[in-house]
């Protein structure tokens, strides 16, 4: 599977409304499926979607204000339930150690599956694998709250054009990514000569916090950000009361970190028409959209 996409579950803030779910973000990276903040009827979700949910393989929690926790335990329930045989690997902050145990365990629950804990203790290199690097920066927000940036590891990509002028096939392919280099036919054949180094994209989620440097930290030079603009400008003096963004700071964010492009989220109940959001942002960061659940984002092209 190459997709490579981001889905809307929910975009609601502290309280859905008849149109918005809470919160719940599923990134489709390839073969795997992150899952950011579930918050309350996410399973569900995934329903409308049309998306299994043991596509999930890792889930992110930024915080445990409820609105991006509730739908962990039923999440967990759900891939039990599915007997998922991948384990699932979870991303929270390690001051929250007691939410999660309790969102976990919150019901009769027999669990089968594999859940592997990555309490984020501070700030900076999370966890690291073959396929991702996971960074954590701090946010504020009055609660501990993470931004994750979720960078994929760099690829060689062979050219199978080059590969067979140089008379490098079948497993003298594997010998040369391991070695480097190659002599055959008496010439020398480096890795160099038939591939290229592909960049890995970067995703980045700011939620629930003030402008600060930790946001931008998180965002720089992403691929795609997902990130919170909880209010318009016109409100900006209850964002700042209740630790949040608008969408023109979220589109400052976006355009001082260099993003490639803006997803604005989580909105508060009092606003019917999204496309002020949009209006607003795109004034300064034209690349921006504007979630709504069910809304499929596939990544720009680097
Ligand atoms: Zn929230
Ligand atoms: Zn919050």
């Amino acid at each position: 599977m190459s997709v490579k996409d981001l889905t809307i579950l929910g975009c609601s803030s502290q309280q859905p409304t008849r149109r918005r779910n809470h919160g719940a973000y599923l990134v489709r990276w390839k073969e795997e499926g992150l899952l950011f903040d579930p918050g309350e009827g996410t399973q569900r979700q995934f329903i409308f979607a049309e998306v299994a949910p043991t596509c999930v393989t890792r889930i992110f929690v930024s915080h445990f204000h409820g609105d991006h926790c509730l739908g962990l335990g039923s999440m967990l329930m759900r891939l039990n339930l599915d007997k998922v045989t991948h384990p699932i690997l979870c991303y929270y902050p390690a001051s929250g150690k007691v939410y999660f145990d309790r969102l976990r365990y919150s019901t009769i629950y027999h669990e089968q599956i594999q859940v592997v804990e990555y309490p984020v203790h501070k700030p900076g290199l999370v966890h690291e694998d073959e396929k991702f690097r996971i960074e954590a920066f701090a946010l504020n927000h009055g609660a501990d709250n993470f931004a994750y940036r979720i960078i994929e590891q760099d690829r060689r990509r062979f050219d199978t054009d080059k590969l067979k002028k140089q008379g490098v096939v079948g497993p003298l392919v594997r010998e040369l990514e391991e070695k480097g280099e190659l002599t055959i036919g008496g010439h020398k054949v480096s890795l160099d000569d038939v591939s290229v180094i592909r960049r890995g994209d970067v995703f980045a989620i700011v939620i629930d916090t003030l402008p600060c440097a930790g946001a931008l930290n998180a965002a720089k030079g992403a691929t795609m950000l997902l990130c919170e603009s909880t209010y318009l400008d016109e409100h900006h003096d209850l964002a700042r009361q209740y630790m949040h963004m608008t969408a023109k700071q979220a589109a400052k964010l976006a355009k001082d970190a260099g993003v490639q492009q803006l997803v604005l989220t989580h909105f508060s109940a009092r606003y019917q028409d999204l496309s002020l959001f949009a209006k607003e942002a795109k004034e300064i960061f034209p690349n921006t959209f504007v979630a709504d659940d069910l809304k499929v984002f596939p990544f720009p092209k680097n």
